[in-house]
């Protein structure tokens, strides 16, 4: 709070497509879809028209005894596209990874392997605040505080490109990687229940992005050794790295790599707050049981929330009505081009989809929130995590927004380097 002397709350009135208006009128291009939530822009016709003709037909029921057709529809659907046909539901990011982490731990207890309590991640992994996803989330100043809190877990080497050494290739350095997490899993199973991962791209930790061979390795190893994987794609999923799931640039299908997807922030295109859990027959099978206790326990009030699974199903809407995922690769082309123009000093230039970042070479310890402030006066939401600045802009950018984000970009950097 103290440091909003210095750098004032800034007051949104409205949005319109990729920018944001404040109650002055000056506006700011969304580079970071108001934290990874937004995929088609701010007041998108298609969703908000969903939203309002939900809006007067139901806008809540419990889930719990009682169904309704917006959840159903949503449901088939995800199944549809991941290969996973279990779905249960939250209400944002968190509680999604709650959910995972205990529905794994509770397999293994249903199934008569009791033991397998722990749980294993990547460093500088980010799974959420709430004190069960804290534990497997590696950011210090999240976590060290609560450290009395929070269980134990185990970190695994980063596959993060970023920490390869000079003379080795991404996917070399992936598969290193792959070979400290079998060891420890070859060590460790008896007592393991998941490895929670964000495939392709560790958002927190600075959009530090990996070779997918990783997530193909894991897999063979946690199948080996019977680990589950919880494929954490709230922040990449729904077209963030290029395709529809980040898990499909290591498998055919969602399902050939994980044995949970935890989805949430751009579900519902960045309208209303929405999670959900997808999971195996197999999983499911383990709960189906007379008694109540052998069930999985866990419930939030606005679970399923019909307005928000009607903004999530509009958001499917659009990608079904048009190839976005090709409309989005000219304009990462035209991000990239952009970046490769800049004239100061940078490295580890990097793309995953409609993620670009790079490293700004700098010796300013408050680059991050000078560059952020720069970025206002010039009309741009930007939040460098860092030295690294990154855009995941929605998908809507015309080319001036694009030309707007690049040159403001460059001036924001320059003027806090
Ligand atoms: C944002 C995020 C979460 C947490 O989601 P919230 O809705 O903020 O609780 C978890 N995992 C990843 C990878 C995220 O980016």
């Amino acid at each position: 709070m103290k440091h909003h002397e210095r750098y004032p709350l800034v007051p949104i009135a409205r949005g319109e497509s990729a920018w944001l208006f404040d109650s002055e009128g000056k506006a700011y291009l969304d580079a970071v879809s108001s934290w990874w939530v937004n995929l088609f822009g701010h007041n998108q016709p298609v969703i908000k028209d969903a939203i309002k003709a939900q809006l007067d037909q139901l806008e809540h029921v419990m889930l719990a005894g009682f169904t309704h057709a917006p959840v159903v529809e949503l449901s088939e659907k995800l199944a549809a596209l991941t290969g996973l046909g279990h779905a249960f539901y939250g209400s944002d990011g968190a509680s999604a990874t709650e959910i995972a982490l205990k529905m794994s731990f509770h397999y293994w207890r249903n199934i008569g392997q009791p033991q397998k309590t722990k749980f294993i991640s990547l460093q500088n992994s980010y799974h959420g605040e709430t004190l069960g996803a804290l534990s497997v989330t590696d950011v210090a100043i999240f976590k060290d505080t609560y450290a009395p809190l929070i269980l134990q877990s185990a970190q695994m080497p980063s596959p993060d490109s970023r920490l390869a050494e000079a003379s080795e290739s991404d996917e070399a350095y992936a598969l290193r990687c792959a070979e400290a997490l079998e060891a420890y899993v070859a060590e460790h199973h008896a007592e393991l229940a998941a490895f929670i991962i964000e495939p392709l791209v560790q958002g927190a930790a600075g959009m530090a992005m990996y070779h997918p061979v990783y997530l193909q390795r894991a897999r063979e190893i946690c199948s080996c050794y019977q680990v589950h994987i919880i494929a954490d794609e709230i922040a990449v999923g729904f077209g963030r790295t290029g395709t529809l799931f980040a898990c499909e640039q290591a498998g055919e299908r969602v399902s050939d790599i994980a044995d949970f997807i935890c989805l949430s922030k751009g579900i519902t295109g960045g309208y209303l707050p929405l999670s959900v859990v997808l999971t195996t027959d197999k999983v499911y099978q383990a709960f189906y049981h007379d008694q109540t206790v052998k069930g999985f326990l866990h419930s939030h009030s606005y679970t399923g929330n019909p307005l928000a699974c009607s903004a999530a199903l509009a958001t499917l809407q659009l990608f079904e009505a048009s190839d976005v995922l090709a409309h989005n690769r000219v304009t990462a082309q035209a991000l990239l081009a952009g970046v490769e123009g800049y004239g100061f000093s940078m490295h580890h230039v990097r793309q995953r989809g409609m993620i670009t970042a790079f490293e700004v070479t700098t010796k300013n310890p408050q680059f991050a929130r000078d560059c952020y402030a720069a970025a206002l006066k010039h009309g741009l939401l930007l939040r460098p995590i860092g030295n690294t600045v990154y855009w995941m802009p929605p998908y809507c950018m015309t080319a001036q927004d694009i030309h707007h984000l690049i040159q403001t970009t460059r001036a924001a950097v320059e003027e806090s380097m």
